[in-house]
């Protein structure tokens, strides 16, 4: 079975039904985008010659062509390799060398430096350039049918946002795929026909592999105008096209909401956003749900288990009569319901209730391991076992609370302090718009907590004080830097190596 086959499908059953939207406009029902991606493929395999398994790299920003691309390649039994389109040319050219891809699509505007550097990329048999010359042209080849693909082909070669080191390739396949997208139905949202994803995030990460549920539903794909976030015009979209649907990192959520809490804007065209891929802490949750109502879910997964680990239903969120309301909202929900999870200590063996250890998972939506990187899949893959490298702690009625990641727990007089623990309750002052929590070396205690405050007209006493009113006193930070923005990467995760980087110069 080949994730294809979903499009094939819905250009048959559903031959008029808007399929691809740019802004309001529909630009192809699903019928003219099976045909366009059934002759792209056809391309692929006889124009350039690609034989199935190669991959296909998807250097683009969030645009039409890039459904068009992703599932020609699917369809034609390739694997697809999507790059952020925010990396430098550099790392965009490690990544092409290290997934030896076959053939590259890239955006108009991405594209001049990788045609430059084409002799360093001897593998890429081919550059096309979406809306032009070759890419048009390819459009007149004959379609072709689909490849057909096993449940372990690998589909997607999702590479880390690595935050330090070098990106690692994680081996997604169409195994791990198709239960990811079952898991959706299942665990996050059922979609109708007339629900529309808005890609509002880029679509090399979790917001493009959630075009799959669309897909198999037949609903519509909306790439904004603008082609990334921008809160006016997605409350523009949600009135003009309606039912709108999207995954979007807690950043960008308490953006849009606090547009909509300041504009008075209506916010009935939202069905459901999808949040997660960081923490996204109580305060700014709670007035979500004040200002929107109850359209959101929460996902936690990682690339290594895509989108897929646990959820916290809609339901769940707007049930704030429950007794553990509050701790609910604190938590990534339960496992979603193809995986386990669990709470394991250093040796893999099960935590009791309430204590923290690294949370692994196992299930179909685990990957198949790192490319070409047999040490790190070992590392990371063990007894059957994804350890993702969170720390966590599951309650009695399977309620998993993430504390933070192993790496970034401070360790200071020989207790764990858990920035984010930290983090929330600096986030209760009402002067406090974002704050990371670090650990800094120390001769004397190991390491103390710092925090890195944005907001207006703060001081540390205050700051002090709203700690010593919620948390033990040895938490507390010994230091605040009040600084105008946080370090973040192109997914909008902040970079604590960046702000532990920072303090060490300061040294
Ligand atoms: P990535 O593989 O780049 O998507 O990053 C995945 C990591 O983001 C996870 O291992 C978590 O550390 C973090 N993460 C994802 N979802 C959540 C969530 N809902 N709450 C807190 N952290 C999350």
């Amino acid at each position: 079975m080949n994730l294809a086959h979903w499009l094939q499908r819905a250009g048959r059953v559903h031959a008029r039904r808007p399929a691809l939207l740019l802004g309001d406009q529909v630009v192809a029902t699903y019928a003219q985008l099976a045909e366009r991606v059934a002759r792209l493929a056809g391309h692929l395999r006889h124009g350039l010659g690609l034989a199935p398994g190669e991959r296909v790299a998807l250097f683009m920003s969030n645009e039409t062509a890039y459904l068009e691309a992703l599932y020609a390649a699917l369809w034609a039994g390739l694997a697809v390799v999507p790059i952020n389109a925010k990396l430098h040319p550099k790392e965009v050219e490690f990544i092409l060398g290290d997934a030896e891809a076959s053939a590259l699509f890239v955006s108009p505007a991405l594209a001049a430096p990788l045609v430059a550097a084409r002799e360093r990329l001897p593998a890429v048999r081919d550059i096309l350039v979406s809306g032009q010359g070759e890419f048009d042209k390819a459009f007149a080849t004959a379609p072709i049918a689909i490849q057909e693909r096993e449940p372990d082909d690998l589909a997607w070669l999702f590479y880390t946002s690595g935050t330090t080191g070098q990106p690692k390739g994680v081996m997604q396949t169409q195994r791990n795929l198709q239960a990811m997208t079952a898991c959706y139905f299942i665990d996050v949202d059922d979609v109708a026909p007339d629900d529309s994803i808005v890609y509002a995030a880029p679509m090399s990460h979790g917001a493009g592999m959630y075009n799959f549920p669309f897909l198999a539903r037949a609903a519509r794909h909306v790439v904004p105008a603008s082609g990334g976030f921008d809160p006016a015009e997605l409350v523009a979209l949600s009135q003009s096209v309606g039912k709108l649907c999207l995954f979007a990192a807690p950043t960008m959520v308490k953006r849009l909401v606090e547009h909509i809490a300041a504009t008075g804007a209506p916010s009935d065209g939202f069905k459901t956003i999808v949040y997660g891929g960081g923490p996204m802490y109580v305060e700014d949750i709670r007035h979500a749900l004040a200002t929107m109502g109850p359209c959101f879910v929460q996902i936690y997964g990682q690339g290594e288990s895509p989108m897929t680990i646990t959820a916290l239903s809609r339901d769940m969120l707007a049930d704030t009569a429950h007794p553990r309301h509050a701790e609910r909202l604190a938590s990534v929900g339960v496992a979603q319901t193809l995986v386990e999870v669990q709470v394991v200590d250093a040796e893999g063996a099960p935590l009791p209730e309430g204590e923290t250890g690294e949370v692994v998972v196992r299930g179909d939506t685990v990957m198949a391991g790192y490319w070409h990187n047999a040490e790190a899949s070992a590392g990371a893959l063990r007894d059957g076992w994804l350890w993702t490298g969170d720390l966590g702690a599951l309650d009695a009625e399977g309620f998993l609370t993430l504390k933070d990641r192993s790496k970034d727990v401070i360790i200071s007089g020989g207790s764990n302090i858990y920035p984010r623990e930290v983090e929330e309750v600096l986030l209760k002052h009402p002067g406090v718009r974002e704050v990371s929590v670090v650990g800094q070396t120390d001769a004397e205690w190991g390491e103390v907590v710092v925090a890195f405050v944005v907001g207006d007209g703060l001081d540390a006493a205050a700051l002090n004080a709203t700690c010593l009113q919620h948390i033990a006193r040895f938490k507390r930070p010994k230091q605040y830097h009040f600084i105008d923005a946080l370090p973040k990467n192109n997914y909008g995760k902040v970079l604590k190596t960046a702000l532990r980087e920072q303090l060490k110069q300061g040294e």
